[in-house]
């Protein structure tokens, strides 16, 4: 195998796999989506490599050149921020490169959604007051099914994160607080785990003026919930003193 789709991580080189690490540093061609990914996590790449941003590129283009080095027998990185799967509009290149018969493997990466996570400290499922995460976003240029809109997301009132969206703060808060409260809390984590990093905290209210006042209108990440600031938490079972499991006896008293 020789083309691989590989996951950059939310920013921070460290953040990187072995894998992917060990990609970078074998590749010919490095094929990068620039506008998001950290440029310190090209350091990984031979200086014999080829590297190339993704940006002024459309889909064709992209293919073309991973074909071309692909026949040449060469090994190919097509770099995308955090993982691969998530807005990374890999699957129109993989159906392309499927059309080709070239065969390629996808290496996951670390998503900004588990990077702006932990920079909050948050549990994303936080026992008995949410145990799903919906990963989602507004319509910008693609648009979004009318019936994966936030209402009716935010029914669930799940850990909701979304991508792509925090320049509509305003709107979205608006339209999330029927559902999850009015004193819901609302966090942004702009660049999570990049040296700039910014957390923002708040609610319905006042997280728009927060993100207007700091000026932030992308690469970063709305997370919603109660789990923000563990509301209404239980402890967990797993680590309960009295409860058992495969691996522990629980005490009685
Ligand atoms: N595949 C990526 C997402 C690409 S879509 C992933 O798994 O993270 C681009 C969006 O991801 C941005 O608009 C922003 O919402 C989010 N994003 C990417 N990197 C980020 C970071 N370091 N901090 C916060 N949000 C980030």
């Amino acid at each position: 195998m020789s083309l691989y789709f590989v996951g950059a991580g939310p920013g921070d080189p460290k953040l990187l796999t072995l894998k992917a690490y060990e990609l970078l540093q074998s590749c010919d061609l490095c094929l990068w989506a620039g506008s998001l990914i950290n440029p310190d996590i090209l350091k990984a790449v031979s200086t014999q490599a080829t590297i190339v941003d993704s940006a002024p590129l459309d889909l064709n283009e992209i293919v073309d050149l991973m074909e071309k080095f692909y026949r040449e027998g060469k090994k190919v990185v097509r770099l995308h921020t955090g993982d691969p799967s998530i807005y990374g509009a890999i699957a129109e290149q993989m159906t392309l490169l499927d059309e080709k018969e070239i065969p390629y493997e996808v290496v996951p990466g670390v998503s900004s959604f588990q990077a702006s996570a932990a920079a909050l400290k948050m549990e994303l499922t936080l026992p008995e007051v949410t145990q799903t995460v919906i990963l989602s976003r507004v319509e910008g240029a693609t648009p979004v099914p009318d019936y994966q809109s936030l209402e009716v997301l935010a029914q669930s009132r799940s850990t909701l994160c979304l991508f792509l969206s925090v320049s509509k703060i305003e709107e979205i808060s608006k339209r999330l607080a029927p559902f999850y409260g009015e004193d819901c809390p609302i966090a942004v984590v702009y660049k999570a785990s990049w040296p700039d990093q910014v957390i923002l905290r708040g609610t319905f209210q006042t997280i728009a003026s927060k993100i207007a006042e700091q000026k932030i209108s992308k690469t970063a990440m709305i997370v919603v919930g109660p789990a923000i600031t563990r509301q209404g938490g239980k402890l967990s079972k797993l680590y309960d003193p009295k409860f058992t499991h495969e691996f522990r006896e629980g005490k009685n008293s």
